[in-house]
């Protein structure tokens, strides 16, 4: 290596930024260096990086907690020393509200029904389920069963009948008939006892919802038909107006609003038309927390699921900042809430950072360090010309040992079981990396020394490949006709 002593005055001299701007603009794409930026994401790094996201420490992040937040801020911190830009400003996390409803203290329910001189009152924790609707509603007044096109009178309580095989379609009516005006609504089910016990133990435990509360200010119940006074029975039975019937009901709930984090950075592309596309790359660094203890273990850990996609993401972050910029700009994500029902990547795409129609591919990876070594399954690989692109750099780079091969198990519908399906509803063209499931599969011996790292960084060196040629393309990938009118248009797939 020469020093500055020995330089040519003449080359220090035209080096000017100017024209150094325009050497490097002139200078040929790397070849060789893809390669060699892609052998940089490592068995080791992928290993050690997974040793760190479901560390027992992190307490198996469910969302919301102090785990997941601990390891949104961990990847904020990787993405930040590397380079990569905040998605929002100066801050990697786009934050969005939860809601948790829970059942609220038996005190605070009543069902009370009455009949000229006669009254009846029902017991919550046995003859019937308050359900959790609104923190304290109480209403009372005379019963009523819904008029045509389901409506009934203002004032009243509603009788609805279900069975156990359209219980939840009643539940899902019940906001819409609640809002012509009655007060209240009693479910009459009329199904096995041991049916109701797997209602009430459903709603016992706390559901979290995507944003702010939208309880029902009207409290509703399930009560068994065996549970009604007789004449009330025979009546609700024959779907009979229960004449001269009134009802008292009082229903309590827990309502917490809270909030949780998806992390978001991002890297400029090169080419000034096509920089303001999109190429992102997503996996979700939740798990499902701690639970019930399996030989002495309650850290639910998920090192597969999806510490190991997580860490992928870190690491392309890492190789793709190293490295001359692609075409496009590329976005890596880690979303929260995916084992809740894919809040966080359902958020984002009803809250994009940068624009879906300009988003021009999703590549997502869960569950990618276990099972067999030479194959990986890619979900949609048959809807768009992503699929094919993959297929050829697959058998472009035989170092990788690595096919590509298609969901082998369709009848599990993976395809709406991950944080992929929210930007393929929406119409932007995915790829799903899934080594599918296995005996430790949301179980606490979802352990980091059981992930086959080597195997992992292979999958992500692929991403990585895959990932440039999208992002330098002179065209975007197109979505199969017939399976954009499906997944887009019916929203199925
Ligand atoms: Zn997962």
């Amino acid at each position: 290596m020469p020093t500055i002593r020995m330089l040519p005055v003449a080359v220090a001299v035209t080096l000017t930024p100017a024209f150094a701007a325009r050497l490097a603009a002139q200078a040929p794409p790397e070849v060789g260096g893809v390669a060699d930026r892609a052998a940089t994401i490592t068995a080791v790094d992928m290993q050690r990086r997974i040793g760190i996201l479901a560390h027992d420490s992190r307490g198996g992040r469910d969302t919301p907690s102090p785990g997941l937040e601990k390891t949104a801020r961990y990847i904020a911190g990787e993405f930040g020393a590397f380079g990569v830009k905040p998605a929002l400003g100066t801050d990697f996390l786009q934050w969005y509200p939860l809601t948790r409803v829970g059942p609220g203290s038996r005190s605070g329910q009543s069902l009370v029904l009455r009949q000229g001189g006669s009254m009846y009152q029902l017991d919550p924790s046995s003859e019937y389920l308050s359900l959790p609707v609104g923190e304290a509603v109480r209403a009372s007044g005379p019963l009523a069963i819904p008029e045509a096109e389901g409506r009934a009178e203002a004032g009243s309580v509603l009788v609805l009948r279900a069975t156990a095989q359209n219980l939840g379609e009643r539940l899902g009516e019940l906001r819409g008939m609640l809002a012509g005006g009655p007060v209240g609504a009693l479910i009459a089910l009329d199904a096995p006892d041991r049916y109701l016990s797997g209602v009430r133990l459903f709603f016992e435990s706390d559901r979290l919802t995507l944003g702010r509360p939208e309880t029902l200010d009207v409290p509703a119940a399930i009560v068994p038909l065996a549970s009604l006074p007789g004449a009330l029975r025979r009546s609700v039975e024959h779907g009979e107006v229960p004449a001269g019937w009134t009802a008292d009901l009082r229903s309590s709930a827990t309502v917490r609003v809270d909030s949780a984090m998806n992390v978001v950075g991002w890297l400029e592309g090169s080419d000034p038309a096509l920089r303001d596309e999109y190429v992102v790359f997503t996996a979700h660094m939740d798990h499902v927390g701690v639970g019930r203890p399996v030989e002495g273990d309650s850290i639910y850990n998920g090192a597969d699921d999806d510490a190991s996609g997580t860490a992928g993401i870190v690491e392309l972050a890492q190789a793709f900042a190293s490295g001359p910029r692609p075409r496009r700009s590329l976005v890596f994500m880690t979303v929260s809430g995916e084992e809740k029902g894919l809040l966080g990547s359902e958020w984002y795409s009803e809250h994009p950072l940068f624009p879906l129609d300009r988003t021009v591919a999703t590549v997502n990876m869960d569950m990618i360090g276990r099972n067999w070594e030479d194959t990986i399954v890619v979900i949609g690989k048959g809807e768009s010309t992503l699929g094919a692109l993959a297929e050829r750099v697959a058998s472009d780079h035989p170092e990788l040992g690595l096919a590509v091969i298609d969901d082998l198990w369709p009848e599990e519908r993976f395809y709406f079981r991950s944080d992929h399906y929210h930007f393929a509803r929406k119409g932007v063209p995915i790829l799903f990396f899934f080594n599918g499931v296995h005996p430790d599969y949301h179980r606490p011996s979802d352990e980091p020394d059981k992930i086959k790292a080597e195997k992992a960084a292979r999958i992500v060196r692929l991403v990585y490949l895959i990932g440039i040629e999208v992002a330098n393309a002179d065209d975007r990938p197109a979505w199969d006709p017939a399976a954009y009118r499906r997944v887009v248009e019916s929203g199925d797939h």
